[in-house]
């Protein structure tokens, strides 16, 4: 053909070519692994770096994969942020895993489309046996297992999820009061919860000045407080309006507070609203069963979320909800088009989970999660937690020990909340130097970790949770901080 370039092109799918290909791409991602300690943690390039460097369109004849693959070399790996490397501390952990990769390969292969049962019974089958076994790891009571009224399903993410049981929620409590009753209903939530808990409302259609965010402080380690929300629904009942949703958290992303979810889910159930945990991060913590006390409480809610794909080795994305009621979920998420009507859904005989999410098409997700439970097993699993919990530990010692720092909150999970203490009790300048420490730090490349804000301070986030995390980076890190906070400290 035209330039003799396409002898080398790609068919859509040739097993032989596949087995070639595949082959290069997996000893492309091995050496990326291999070598991944002397990239930059932080991605060094500049808004826009990538425009200039890339054809202004598409190819019209096929390139090779080699040519794309120097490409990703060049142009691609010097704009990313590699989330993988042992000295990623920023954020909160996104795992990936052999066991991950090689179940992410699988359903890429077999790419199905498994919106209902009959498109691809395995998927949905598996998926309920999974999330099944991981509530069971997590001591989640019955009604959340998929054999009586309950279940879960895998979201993409936790936002997601908080977003398909608020419209849930919202319209089970417009069934009984009138469609008209919208801009009565009322949200709670602490001023830690995610921000996604916003975007669900701005989604849901519930009314911003019905959304209450209820303040934290340090005497609670920014824990919601029961009286708080107690305080704001009755509040709120007295002006005639309907409280309808609560969300508590486990592992606040700020600073992995705990909410204290027996009392909270008490209020709750007596005001008839909807209890939704976000567990995003910590949730995984919580197979441990010294850290199931974590969710102590989670039998009085409606809903549960946690990420697997942040701290529990599974590649992006794997959001685990479960629910008590997926009848709740149905009726306000379910379609029923002509063209997708069939036998085994039509008689009621099997999960559709395309009406437990927002979009109709879904990936065959559970093959990863299952892959992960069954190559590493539960024990592994738990120790893989307490290492990193056990690192953690070992950083915040490091801090208290160095008199220029403090650990702001008690360290929970493996997160902690530090920072350059005080001086002279100037806490602008304070500020300021926690600022500069933590863009010092990042911009050398050496490590990456973040930063939040409680109570007006700058603080700073270690998170560990990088599956290639060993004691050696956090010390190299600590190492790191140390210096150039005496650096600053100096100046
Ligand atoms: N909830 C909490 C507590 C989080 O920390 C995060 C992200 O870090 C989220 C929700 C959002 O998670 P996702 O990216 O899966 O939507």
């Amino acid at each position: 053909m035209e330039n003799g370039r396409s002898n080398n092109a790609l068919k859509p799918m040739d097993s032989e070519q596949l087995r070639e290909y595949g082959h290069r791409m997996v000893d492309f991602v091995a050496d990326y692994y291999k070598t991944i300690e002397t990239f930059p943690v932080l991605s060094q390039v500049q808004p826009g770096y990538l425009h200039n460097l890339l054809p202004e369109s598409a190819p019209d004849h096929p390139e090779t994969v080699e040519q794309v693959l120097d490409d990703v070399k060049a142009k691609i790996l010097p704009g990313v942020t590699h989330w993988q490397s042992p000295s990623f501390f920023a954020y909160f952990p996104i795992n990936g895993s052999i066991a991950g990769f090689l179940g992410e390969m699988l359903s890429a292969g077999l790419n199905t489309m498994s919106f209902s049962w009959v498109a691809s019974p395995a998927a949905t089958e598996l998926e309920i046996v999974v999330v099944d076994w991981v509530a069971k790891l997590l001591n989640l009571p019955e009604q959340f297992l998929s054999k009586g009224n309950g279940g879960g399903v895998i979201q993409g993410s936790a936002c997601e999820a908080i977003l398909v049981v608020m419209i849930a929620a919202r319209d089970k409590v417009l069934r009984s009061v009138g469609k008209k009753a919208l801009e009565k209903l009322v949200v709670y939530s602490s001023d830690q919860t995610h921000s996604s808990l916003q975007k669900a409302c701005q989604l849901a259609g519930i009314h911003l000045e019905n959304c209450r965010v209820l303040k934290t402080d340090s005497s609670t380690n920014y824990a919601l407080r029961p009286e708080s929300l107690q305080e704001a629904v009755s509040k709120d009942l007295e002006a005639g309006l309907i409280p309808f949703f609560l969300c508590g958290t486990v592992g606040t992303t700020s600073s992995t507070a705990v909410d204290p979810l027996a009392a909270l889910g008490k209020i709750a159930k007596s005001n008839e609203m909807w209890f939704h945990i976000d567990a995003a991060y910590a949730g995984s913590a919580c197979i441990c069963p010294e850290y199931r006390q974590y969710i102590h409480g989670v039998e009085t809610a409606d809903s549960f979320d946690m990420n697997a794909h942040k701290w529990l080795l599974t590649n992006f994305e794997c959001s685990l909800l479960w629910v008590k009621d997926q009848s709740a979920l149905t009726e306000a998420l379910s379609t029923n088009p002509e063209y997708l009507k069939n036998k085994a859904s039509q008689a009621n005989l099997v999960v559709d989970y395309k009406d437990w999410q927002i979009p109709l098409g879904r990936r065959f997700r559970s093959l990863k999660l299952w892959m992960v439970l069954r190559l590493y097993g539960a024990e592994n699993l738990k120790s893989y937690i307490r290492n990193h919990i056990k690192l953690a530990k070992i950083f915040e010692q490091l801090v208290s020990k160095d008199p220029n720092f403090e650990v702001v909150t008690p360290r929970i999970f493996s997160l902690v909340c530090f920072r350059i203490a005080a001086v002279d009790n100037d806490e602008k300048k304070c500020n300021n130097l926690n600022r500069s420490l933590l863009d010092a730090v990042n911009s050398s490349g050496k490590l990456l970790f973040s930063h939040t804000i409680l109570s007006e301070k700058f603080v700073l986030r270690f998170a560990i949770g990088a599956p290639l995390t060993e004691e050696k980076h956090v010390k190299e890190a600590w190492k790191v901080i140390q210096e150039e906070a005496s650096f600053l400290l100096s100046k």
